[in-house]
């Protein structure tokens, strides 16, 4: 028999209705999903959608993966949950995995739930290891929802609470096609690392508990740093001895055709925080960090359903996926293809004034003249694309990026297809 769904208008008076009212849609006709395999979406009338935004960098391995959905139901019919103070496999199995695969001394794992808390945890830990409370952020980075990781966001639309902490002070972010140093990509002198040395020196008490920053930050519009940034910023941070937490929990689990994103900048982090992928869609994340900092941590804390038997097994079977499957090369060859895709399509139109990004974690940002932002042009080219049966993400300070993440599963025909299909609204859609 075939199933009988609400339907995207009664969803809307729903939500209207009985969600608070802080979530916005991308779309003016937004469609109710109500399936997914792989890299594609179905919404209520059957209409298949080609998924390039993986509901922001989670699906990595695909909707509804067989092969993962398989252990970690068999995990959920033999054991769910007891408490993380009681001895299950899983949890250790994973947390062993996690750091034979985190890049150099990374090692014990805090297990939790969302990204907000991994951040705020790692933050936390900084704080019980330094014995310091300030924390450096950049500008437009995005780290959470709970009131310290919204302080240390420095996009504005996500800075909610009305009341952030004190003692985080913000650094410019290595934005280079808007550079506030008007210097060319990677010929620069880095003056936005420069500019971190000069908050320390000048803006702090000089009891600084860490440095936050994404690798890429997703929001913020896909803003990837030059090669050298990520050396030089913890060559500084190594002279005031001020640990480096990397956010990893968009640009993590091969996305970016490395592991973590960080890997392509050869620097070992202090701490690392992951979530999103690493249970494609069962909620799960954690703050990673070598043995020396690890160990300081001896107070209790614990987080209930934090790398509870179910989470665990659907990470260990994300990161078996990820290697049989060689996910990460696949992010490289196929990120490559898009990448050259949008690249062409930005020298045929004059409204992509950037393309950007690592492996499959792509963007492209629309300006009209002297770089205005097409923040209205963005909207009308991302409804219209879901008009054509494909769904992609959209960011940046001025919402005028598109983003391109696609689960790591995604076909070479179906690159080509957002490609063909974007040109097709570039030159039909009147922006
Ligand atoms: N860090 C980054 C880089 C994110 O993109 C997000 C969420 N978009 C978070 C942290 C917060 O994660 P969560 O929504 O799971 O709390």
């Amino acid at each position: 028999m075939e199933k009988k769904y609400l339907g995207p208008e009664k969803i809307i008076d729903k939500k209207k209705e009985y969600l608070i009212p802080c979530s916005y849609h991308f779309y003016s006709n937004p469609p109710q999903i109500v399936k997914g395999d792989m890299q594609y979406l179905f919404d209520s009338s059957g209409k298949r959608y080609i998924d390039f935004f993986s509901g922001v960098s989670v699906m990595n391995c695909g909707h509804c993966n067989p092969e993962i959905l398989e252990k970690t139901i068999e995990q959920m019919k033999t054991l769910q949950h007891t408490t993380t103070i009681f001895l299950t496999e899983p949890i250790v199995s994973l947390a062993e995995k996690l750091a034979e695969a985190t890049p150099g001394s990374l090692k014990r794992s805090f297990f939790c739930g969302t990204g907000s808390e991994a951040n705020e945890g790692a933050m936390l830990l900084a704080k019980l290891y330094t014995g310091n409370n300030e924390f450096i952020a950049l500008n437009l980075g995005l780290h959470g929802r709970t009131h310290l990781t919204i302080s240390v966001t420095g996009i504005g639309m996500w800075r909610t609470d009305p009341f952030p902490a004190g003692g985080v002070h913000f650094a410019p972010n290595p934005y280079c096609y808007r550079c506030p140093y008007k210097s060319v990509n990677d010929e620069c002198g880095m003056e936005c690392v420069q500019a971190v040395e000069n908050v320390i020196k000048n803006h702090t008490s000089g009891r600084v508990a860490a440095m936050i920053a994404e690798t890429i930050q997703g929001n913020g519009g896909i803003i990837t740093p030059p090669k050298n940034y990520f050396k030089e910023l913890k060559n500084v941070l190594d002279k005031w001895e001020i640990p480096l937490i990397i956010d990893e929990v968009q640009t993590g689990f091969a996305r970016t055709g490395k592991m973590f994103a960080i890997e392509h900048y050869e620097v070992e982090p202090d701490i690392m925080t992951v979530a999103k992928a690493l249970g494609n869609g069962v909620p799960i994340a954690a703050y990673i960090t070598n043995d020396k900092i690890g160990k300081t941590f001896t107070k209790p804390s614990a987080s209930t359903l934090g790398g509870n038997p179910v989470s665990a097994a659907a990470g260990i079977a994300v990161l078996e996926y990820i290697e049989r499957h060689n996910l990460i090369k696949r992010a490289e060859t196929l990120g490559k293809r898009l990448k050259d895709g949008l690249l062409k399509l930005k020298d045929k139109y004059s409204i992509i004034g950037d393309v950007r990004g690592i492996g499959l974690m792509l963007g492209a940002e629309l300006v009209k003249e002297n770089k205005e932002p097409a923040t209205r042009e963005t909207d009308i080219i991302l409804e219209a694309l879901k008009d054509r049966g494909i769904i992609i993400g959209k960011n940046g300070e001025y919402r005028n990026v598109l983003a391109f993440q696609p689960p790591l599963v995604i076909s070479e025909e179906d690159i080509d297809s957002l490609i063909i299909e974007l040109d097709n609204v570039l030159e039909n859609v009147t922006i």
